[in-house]
C-alpha cells in the first residue's frame, strides 16, 4: 500500500469536487503503482473520502486487498485502459458537465478557432454507447484509447488517461475547460476559424 499515492488521489478527489467535477454518484478516479489499482470506492462522496477509503486490487486477479468499500462500478473502464495502454498510470473518468452535455449529443469536441484546443488535444472524439455497469461500457472506446487521452462516452460522460494522477486531472480540467469555451463562444455567436495554414502548424505541434 502506497500512503503518497492513496494521498495524492484524496487531493485529487477533492479539487475535482470543489471544481464540481464529481460527485458521490459520479466519477471515479484510479492509479496503478506496482501491480495494484488504486480507485475510488463505489457511491461516496469525494470530498469526504479518507486513506481507508481507497479500494485497492490486484491489478490482473482484481482481488481487492485494501480499503473498506467496493470499487467503483464502473472499474472496467479503469482496468481496460492499462490493458490497452502501457504507459497509463492514471485514468479519470467523470461526467464533468460542459463535456457530457456534448457527450449527450454525441459531438466530438473538435475546433478551428481554438488554438488552445488544437495543439493541446486536436480532438476529443466520442466513442459508441454502451451501457454503464455492463461489460459494455468499454467497448467503445476500446478503438480509441490507442491514439486519444481523452474520449467522450456517448450518452455518459468523459474518459481521460494520464501517466500520472496529476496529468490525469491537469487533462480533465483543461478539456472541461475547452468544452465550456467552446459552448460560451458558440452560444454568443459563431466562432471564427483560422486560416487552414494556422491550423496545420497547430495542429502538427
Ligand atoms: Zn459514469
Amino acid at each position: 500500500m502506497d500512503a503518497q499515492l492513496i494521498g495524492d488521489i484524496l487531493t485529487v478527489c477533492r479539487r475535482m469536487d470543489a471544481k464540481g467535477l464529481v460527485n458521490a454518484f459520479e466519477g471515479n478516479i484510479s492509479a496503478l503503482q506496482d501491480g495494484f489499482i488504486y480507485i475510488t470506492p463505489s457511491g461516496k462522496n469525494k470530498a469526504f473520502l479518507d486513506e481507508g477509503m481507497i479500494a485497492i486490487l490486484e491489478e490482473h486477479s482484481l482481488k481487492q486487498v485494501g480499503g473498506k468499500f467496493p470499487p467503483s462500478s464502473e472499474l472496467l473502464l479503469h482496468t481496460q485502459s492499462y490493458k490497452a495502454r502501457a504507459d497509463v498510470k492514471a485514468v479519470i473518468h467523470c461526467h464533468a458537465p460542459y463535456l457530457t452535455a456534448f457527450a449527450l449529443n454525441r459531438r466530438p469536441l473538435k475546433s478551428r478557432a481554438y488554438p488552445e484546443m488544437m495543439h493541446i488535444f486536436k480532438e476529443i472524439p466520442v466513442a459508441s454507447y454502451g451501457r454503464p455497469g455492463t461489460p459494455d461500457i468499454f467497448t467503445g472506446a476500446a478503438e480509441l484509447v490507442e491514439k486519444h487521452n481523452a474520449i467522450l462516452l456517448a450518452n455518459h460522460g468523459v474518459l481521460v488517461l494520464g501517466k500520472d494522477i496529476y496529468d490525469a486531472m491537469n487533462r480533465i480540467e483543461a478539456c472541461e475547460s475547452i468544452a465550456r469555451v467552446l459552448f460560451l463562444a458558440e452560444s454568443i455567436g459563431k466562432p471564427v476559424d483560422l486560416s487552414e495554414e494556422e491550423c496545420a502548424y497547430l495542429l502538427a505541434k
